[in-house]
């Protein structure tokens, strides 16, 4: 059996897998069910079985209580997903079902083993669902290699790492609930991400509820209907209507037969008025386009090239917009498999160069098997065997809660550390120093925020607190005492806060993780649990 390696991109609504082949080329791998992108919705059908894919898509009709969608939208932020037969289930367990039906259907496609594989999330994920989603990999038995942003796998795919002159490329991804920007600088030696923005709930599911509101508008007044659609009508309009967006991706018009209340109405749906009603949906994208626009702007970088991602840009007005706005024409590659497939030419990438560089002596047995060669050249492929740096931003911005006005006593956070501030290095490190509030303080409690909020100042709210460290002082410390404090982001988003009173030189040090990371006994005992529930 061939050696291969593989990226998967695991996706809000839909997920995918690819693999690199002997010539160089990355593919998708079809599912069991012959498609090459899966929907990431799972279905608990009895205790020992999940339904993963299509099928637990049409369940979540006539089952929605027992079946997830939209998982990824909870991790890192939660430990809970479902509650299913007395149990509940992490978000982490939920996303290993959908690793495991992507990885054992391709198993059983390309017969090939699935191990080792790059997994993508998207560039605004923070060190907890950056975490999570490596946990998931591990859950589902995986050897997870790394985890990259779906932006830079799929400006690998789009070929943008092959050139030698700089560039900055902006990747417009709208997939089926989350939409994302990100600008990046590519150059021969570094990816650099400039700045990444977004709605984590924005995505081609509101254009369907737009499409669906609309549907079902025609449908009570051809048929003077005034009461509501039952459960079941609303799930089956939910499907034609996503069927019928995609359908306006290539025609002009399409009939949709909308059935409710024991009556069938024909409407004639055009792609006019599709665009017409979802434009407040597509400006929002625009706008957050603009934004990190103005962020590059700010740092130097002038956008050379727009790629689009995410099923959603098929819809024509997307490009439209886009080159009307900013006078580049977007180019648009199967943008639902670019991400997995930039995956997979990475996934060869590291694992290339996590290889030993000696050949291995065949006589003396390789106890853990780590040296396998993969059937291909790297130089045939676009990156041409190359190893390029790539150089994140911090992802999340980081505060610490003080006292700025003594006579209210109101706390504020005051962000040290701002999203998107370059990681030149893969890290940052800031410090600021801050007075004591009161004469004889005998401690400073420093608590810690991590949120999305840009302004150096921001209202406390308890939902972003990571973690606090006490920081004793000695005694009859005058008010206004200085206290350093350093906040230090490494690559694997871990902050390290150090608080040290400048007056005896005392300091503290602590590691503040997000409370939802779970830990390594937890996903070792989901992994062995995960074994004993069959896939489908
Ligand atoms: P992704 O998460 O990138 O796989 O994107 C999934 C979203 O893309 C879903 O909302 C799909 O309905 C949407 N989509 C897929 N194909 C098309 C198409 N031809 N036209 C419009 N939307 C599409």
């Amino acid at each position: 059996m061939a050696k291969y390696v593989y990226g998967i991109d695991l996706g809000t609504t839909y997920s995918c897998i690819a693999y690199v082949d002997e010539s160089g080329r990355a593919n998708v791998i079809k599912n069991l069910e012959g498609t090459n992108t899966t929907p990431s919705v799972v279905n608990f059908a009895s205790p020992n079985q999940v339904v993963v894919g299509q099928v637990a898509k049409e369940n979540a009709v006539i089952d929605p209580r027992n079946t997830v969608s939209l998982v990824k939208t909870l991790m890192g932020k939660s430990n809970f997903a479902i509650s299913y037969n007395g149990e509940d289930k992490s978000p982490e367990e939920v996303s290993a079902y959908i690793l495991r039906k992507l990885a054992e259907d391709a198993a059983k496609e390309i017969d090939a083993e699935v191990k080792d594989v790059v997994i993508t999330c998207p560039a605004y994920f923070g060190t907890a669902e950056r975490t999570a989603t490596k946990n998931a990999g591990i859950i589902a038995g995986l050897n997870v290699l790394e985890i990259i942003s779906e932006p830079v796998a799929a400006a690998i795919y789009y070929g943008c790492t092959k050139e030698s002159e700089e560039k900055t490329i902006l990747v417009y991804d709208l997939g089926g609930g989350t939409f994302d920007v990100t600008i990046m600088s590519i150059n021969s030696e570094k990816i650099e991400i400039i700045c990444s923005d977004g709605d984590h709930d924005l995505g081609g599911k509101d254009w369907d509820s737009a499409a669906m509101r609309y549907l079902a508008d025609e449908f009570a007044s051809q048929k003077s209907y005034n009461g509501d659609l039952d459960e079941y009508a609303q799930q089956d309009l939910r499907l034609k209507a996503e069927k019928a967006k995609q359908q306006l991706s290539a025609k002009e018009k399409t009939p949709v037969i909308v059935e409710a209340a024991g009556e069938r109405a024909r409407i004639d749906f055009s792609r006019e008025k599709f665009d017409e009603i979802t434009s407040a949906l597509l400006k929002s994208t625009i706008d957050k386009t603009d934004s990190a626009i103005a962020v590059a702007e700010q740092r130097g970088f002038k956008v050379d090239e727009i790629l689009l991602v995410g099923g959603s840009t098929r819809m024509p007005q997307v490009t439209n917009v886009l080159e009307e706005k900013y006078g580049i024409k977007p180019k648009i590659l199967e943008p639902d498999e670019a991400v997995a497939k930039g995956a997979a030419i990475h996934a060869v990438n590291v694992y290339i160069n996590n290889q030993p560089n000696v050949i291995p002596d065949p006589s003396i047995p390789d106890p853990d098997n780590s040296v396998e060669s993969l059937p291909i050249d790297p130089m045939m492929m676009s990156i041409g065997g190359k190893k390029r740096a790539i150089v994140v931003a911090t992802t999340k911005s980081f505060a610490i809660e003080v006292i700025v006005d003594k006579k209210t006593r109101e706390p504020k956070c005051c962000n040290m550390i701002i999203k998107n501030d370059p990681m030149p290095d893969g890290s940052i490190t800031v410090s600021k120093t801050f007075g004591t509030v009161d004469t004889g303080q005998g401690e400073v409690e420093i608590t810690v925020y991590e949120s999305d909020f840009m302004d150096e100042y921001f209202d406390v709210d308890e939902d972003y607190a990571i973690g606090t460290a006490t920081l004793e002082l000695p005694e009859n410390l005058p008010a206004d005492s200085p206290i350093e404090i350093t906040f230090s982001l490494n690559s694997e988003g871990i902050l390290e806060v150090t608080g040290k009173d400048l007056t005896s030189n005392k300091e503290i040090h602590a590691t503040m993780q997000s409370k939802y990371i779970m830990n390594s006994e937890t996903v070792e005992e989901l992994k062995e649990k995960s074994k004993q529930m069959a896939v489908m």
